[in-house]
């Protein structure tokens, strides 16, 4: 990387998170000028002498331990989070189990938010359990006074601003400058907004995790999770990860290393039509409440605009009261919204969701059904067309 990395070292830190995206993790002087790192496929990394290979002193010793593919990725993304290392695992929930076994051991407590992202809950009860270690689920707007439920063996606090259906934002600085004082380790699930809108490590988070199936993904075609660490953490993670020889494949880190290089682009488009839908959906009869950080009336409004930059394209909706048959008229009589899981890529999707399937700590009554809804690239006034269409089909149902 030294061409590039001399370039950038140039500039230091004055790059910008656009600029980075771009240059992050290239080095064409060691590509035979290509722009793009290619695919490097390999399992043996063969060594001149018998002396070499005892010392494995290559830069690469193994392909479970890394490509030139991989080490682009990981050097990108790790430069993009301000952090002092990443390792790119085949999910985002590949991405959350790494983090926390880097920092957990038998007889640990952790805390986790009760807005959490559904399979994190379901690691913590069935495997974390399994392995001695105990979770507690907190209120998302705890905020500091997350230090009266720490133990003397609370070991990891787990964050998610904001939740991924719910959309509380979280205090996270503050909930990492308690958990600091008892010697904690801070994560956050950090997938809505990418280090592009909330830099995870600068905000107090020492280990942070993005499902790059979202967003750095961008296409709906590619499953990847990504986890940051600051100094305090990266050895441990690194060391678990080499452990696991959770590896992904070159093709996979090909793909998002073109996702990422289009990312801010993406995001900004995504964050504009997002705020003109969500602020259409306001003004609707058919709406009770809209959960978007970005609008001015969202609880979590102040604490969104002290903390990030920028906000994505998924945003939940509560409906005013209408038996559940009209809410999935509705939702059933929309064309160009997909009705399937996952999120961040380029086409539109609504589904409907219930927090009180799971929820432990605190109660979930919104006072409506609710629907989660990401926004894609369409043209806005055909979604907004399209919304209104499926609207009608709720008022015939009702
Ligand atoms: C989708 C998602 C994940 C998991 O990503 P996969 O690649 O689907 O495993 C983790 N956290 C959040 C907040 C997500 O939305």
């Amino acid at each position: 990387m030294d061409d590039m990395n001399d370039k950038n070292a140039a500039v230091g830190s004055q790059l910008k998170p656009e600029t980075h995206l771009v240059v992050a993790g290239r080095d064409p002087s060691a590509q035979h000028g290509f722009v793009n790192t290619p695919i490097y496929r390999g399992s043996t990394v063969l060594y001149p002498t018998a002396e070499d290979f005892l010392k494995r002193n290559r830069r690469y010793t193994y392909g479970t331990r890394g490509t030139p593919t991989i080490d682009s990725l990981e050097t990108a993304w790790s430069e993009l989070s301000g952090a002092a290392g990443a390792v790119v695992v085949p999910s985002g929930l590949a991405a959350i189990t790494i983090a926390l076994l880097s920092c957990l051991q038998a007889g640990d407590h952790l805390l986790v938010t009760d807005s959490v992202y559904r399979p994190t809950r379901n690691f913590c009860d069935n495997v974390l359990k399994r392995f001695g270690v105990t979770t507690t689920y907190y209120d998302p707007l705890i905020g500091a006074g997350i230090g009266d439920l720490m133990q003397p063996n609370t070991r990891a606090v787990f964050t998610e601003s904001p939740g991924s259906q719910s959309f509380e934002i979280q205090d996270v600085p503050a909930i990492a400058e308690a958990a600091h004082k008892r010697d904690a380790v801070v994560l956050v699930d950090n997938t809505w907004a990418t280090p592009l809108f909330f830099p995870p490590h600068a905000r107090g988070a020492d280990i942070a995790i993005e499902a790059g199936t979202k967003y750095l993904g961008g296409h709906s075609d590619l499953l990847m999770g990504l986890v940051t660490a600051n100094e305090r953490c990266w050895k441990a993670l690194r060391d678990t990860f080499d452990n696991f020889a959770m590896c992904t494949g070159p093709e996979d880190a090909f793909l998002a290393l073109r996702g990422l290089r289009t990312l801010g682009v993406r995001l900004q488009h995504h964050q504009t039509s997002a705020l003109q839908v969500a602020r259409w959906l306001q003004q609707r009869p058919e709406v009770l409440r809209v959960m978007h950080p970005a609008l001015e009336t969202d609880p979590g409004h102040a604490l969104w605009k002290r903390d990030f930059s920028g906000a994505t394209g998924l945003f939940s909706v509560v409906l005013n009261p209408v038996p559940e048959t009209a809410a999935h008229a509705f939702i059933n009589a929309l064309k160009l919204f997909g009705i399937g899981a996952s999120w961040g890529g380029f086409e539109s999707l609504l589904i409907p969701f219930d927090c009180s399937d799971y929820r432990t700590a605190t109660p979930w009554n919104p006072g409506g059904p609710t629907v989660r809804i990401h926004i894609g690239h369409e043209d806005v006034g055909d979604l907004i067309a399209d919304l209104e269409q499926g609207f009608a089909a709720l008022a015939r149902a009702a």
